[in-house]
């Protein structure tokens, strides 16, 4: 199901004067001070960043943590906006939050993944935000949950607003992994497949937790054809009160922006676009092939189930199970294929045959 969101694309959005990818928002994680903004921003806008983030609320997992400076940051904020002449963005987390922040003219809102999670929440801050023509930027939920980031789409919208943009931030796990959050790229895919125009950044920083991962998820990012990066940077990283670890100087963030290698997002005019084209239709052939297989081996499945139920054996042969998965890694391994997929591949196929013969045993037959 694709969402009917009329949304404005990045060029509407009066932030960027270039629109070339990647669109990037940098700044500190949290304002500390008014020093640590404006010695931070002032880095940044020398290194051509347009757009300054600074967290003033942070919803922090436990108590006692730094949870930001409050209203009192809001002019600080103002103040870089006017003599830098930075973009600012912050994150809003309740009406309240919205109303001051709009008060101070705060150039761009986001959620975050916190926030996201939370039906009512999101809610709310759409609600104070009727009538408001300024881009916001939504967080996926911590949880790798799709309907909950698609919803917190529909609720803004519905009340009118147009400038929306999504930041993948990476989702939380119970065991720990190379990277702070898990990626689950295939979320943010499967996203813009449902709500096309939606412009995407990645939050390289949230993702890893820590700064040496923030090239390699920056590349991938642009790999896959993302808008833009919202980047945590802050003039002494070490010493910052939230995510030091994942912070980096202006100086280091500029050097992973000139290594980036950005790739043709719209091949359509070039003779990339032919070679391309060609490509997929024998994707399609193959995948057209795959289906075929699929139906054939369900036919034979379904005899087989038929043929069990007929002289009473039960479905699962385990046996026969343990020999076809070993057979199937093996030539995966011969075919350099990674074995991760083929097992899951498998898997599904198999627990499809099982539902389909249970299916068969349990049908009262006239
Ligand atoms: C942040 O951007 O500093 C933040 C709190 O992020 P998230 O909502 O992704 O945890
Ligand atoms: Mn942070």
């Amino acid at each position: 199901m694709a969402c009917q969101l009329d949304i404005q694309p990045c060029s509407e959005w009066n932030l960027f004067s270039r629109l070339q990818r990647p669109l990037v928002i940098a700044g500190p994680c949290s304002a500390e001070s008014e020093e640590q903004l404006s010695n931070t921003a002032t880095l940044l806008k020398n290194n051509g960043i347009e757009v300054l983030r600074a967290g003033i609320w942070k919803p922090r997992t436990r108590p006692n943590c730094f949870e930001g400076v409050g209203e009192k940051g809001l002019p600080w904020l103002q103040y870089i906006q006017k003599t830098l002449g930075l973009k600012v963005a912050t994150e809003v987390a309740n009406a309240h939050h919205v109303e001051a922040a709009l008060k101070q003219g705060i150039d761009m809102l986001w959620i975050g993944a916190r926030s996201t999670a939370n039906p009512f929440v999101v809610q709310e801050i759409a609600e104070a935000l009727k009538g408001v023509d300024i881009p916001v930027l939504v967080k996926n939920p911590v949880n790798p949950d799709i309907e909950l980031w698609v919803g917190a789409f529909e609720r803004l919208y519905i009340c009118g607003i147009k400038k929306l943009g999504a930041i993948h931030r990476g989702f939380s796990s119970y065991n720990s992994n190379r990277y702070r959050n898990t990626p689950q790229w295939q979320i943010p895919i499967e996203l813009k497949r449902r709500i096309k125009q939606l412009p995407l950044f990645c939050d390289p920083s949230h993702i890893s937790g820590h700064r040496e991962y923030i090239q390699e998820i920056s590349q991938k990012a642009m790999d896959l054809g993302f808008d833009g990066l919202i980047i945590e940077s802050h003039i002494q990283p070490d010493c910052a009160l939230s995510d030091a670890a994942q912070q980096i100087t202006p100086q280091q963030l500029n050097n992973i922006l000139k290594q980036l290698i950005i790739r043709d997002a719209h091949p359509n005019n070039s003779s990339n676009h032919l070679i391309i084209e060609e490509l997929r239709e024998k994707i399609d052939t193959l995948d057209n092939s795959i289906l075929e297989a699929l139906t054939h081996r369900m036919k034979i499945i379904e005899e087989i189930g038929h043929y069990k139920k007929q002289n009473n054996i039960t479905i699962l042969q385990p046996d026969r199970w343990e020999n076809i998965l070993s057979r199937v890694i093996d030539e995966a391994r011969k075919n350099n294929l990674p074995v991760e997929l083929v097992e899951r591949v498998f898997k599904a196929i198999h627990q499809a045959s099982i539902d389909r013969q249970t299916d068969i045993m349990n049908r009262h037959e006239k």
